[in-house]
């Protein structure tokens, strides 16, 4: 059993990682119980999330698996409920369940569209709005509390097909800065990080046959970033001094252009 979480610098926090069955959430939920947090895993993968919880609490960390499709309101009011009830409430949130579905507008994929607002967008506010209360309190009770979001580089940059994805993280990044001015003050630090391609089952659910193959080329042309990256960089902006608020990373594979 692994000693080194229990001093670690996020011991006695409690940090709650949605999208955490696979990629980035899974990897960032274990790297913040390695570094002492008690994490409360949620996705809809039960079973996914059971392993990922009993790996966390082999290697000598802290987790809670919770079933919650993100989507359901009630489901995470309830998850928000049991955070408080079981793990004292949460002082980091990691909101980054998403999905990308890339296809040209003319397609009328009018399903995808809505899949990506309904979980990309209306999901990870509600989220944010079920979890702000507990990330407040704790901030007035320790000095400091997080909310990191998932955005993308697909905020920023302009790619053909991709212009609900994109626009979906866009709102992402823009909700995050509008939030820091309002909850700063309340020594709630929030952030929002925008990866290049990170290789995870993200690219798995695109259908669409053009962005297939670009993915497909890319992979043979650059090192796509991994999970880990990411994680890495979340548990960098949550061990900052709580003075620090890094509101805005992008990380990108080294070798990708834009
Ligand atoms: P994955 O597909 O590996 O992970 C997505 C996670 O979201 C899974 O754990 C999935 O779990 C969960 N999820 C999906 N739908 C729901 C739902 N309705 N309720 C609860 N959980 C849900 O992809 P990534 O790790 O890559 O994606 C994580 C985030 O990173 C996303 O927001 C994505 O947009 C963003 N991102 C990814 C990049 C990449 O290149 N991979 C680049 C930039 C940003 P389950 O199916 O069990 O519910």
């Amino acid at each position: 059993m692994s000693v080194q979480n229990s001093a670690g610098p996020l011991q006695g926090r409690v940090a709650v990682v949605t999208g955490a069955s696979s990629g980035i959430g899974e990897a960032t939920a274990e790297k913040l119980a390695a570094l002492g947090a008690h994490v409360a895993v949620l996705a809809r993968r039960a079973e996914r999330l059971e392993e990922l919880a009993a790996r966390i609490v082999k290697n000598g960390g802290r987790a809670l698996a919770i079933t919650a499709d993100v989507t359901d309101r009630a489901a995470v009011r309830s998850a928000a409920r049991r955070v408080a009830a079981e793990l004292g409430g949460a002082d980091l949130l990691f909101n980054n369940a998403g999905v990308m579905l890339p296809a040209p507008v003319e397609e009328q994929a009018t399903g995808q569209w809505q899949h990506q607002i309904d979980l990309n967008v209306t999901a990870l506010t509600h989220v944010t709005g079920a979890f702000v209360p507990q990330l407040v309190k704790a901030a007035g009770e320790r000095g400091v509390a997080d909310l990191v979001s998932t955005s993308s580089i697909a905020a920023q940059n302009i790619f053909p097909t991709f212009a609900v994805y994109s626009a979906t993280k866009a709102y992402v990044t823009h909700f995050s800065r509008h939030l820091r001015t309002e909850l700063g003050p309340k020594n709630v630090r929030v952030s929002a990080i925008e990866p290049g391609i990170v290789g995870t089952e993200l690219q798995s659910h695109v259908t669409d046959e053009g962005a297939r193959q670009w993915l497909a080329g890319s992979k043979e042309t650059m090192e796509w970033l991994t999970p880990q990256d990411v994680a890495d960089t979340v548990a960098f902006l949550a061990t900052l001094p709580p003075r620090a608020n890094l509101q805005q990373v992008t990380l990108m594979p080294t070798a990708q252009p834009a």
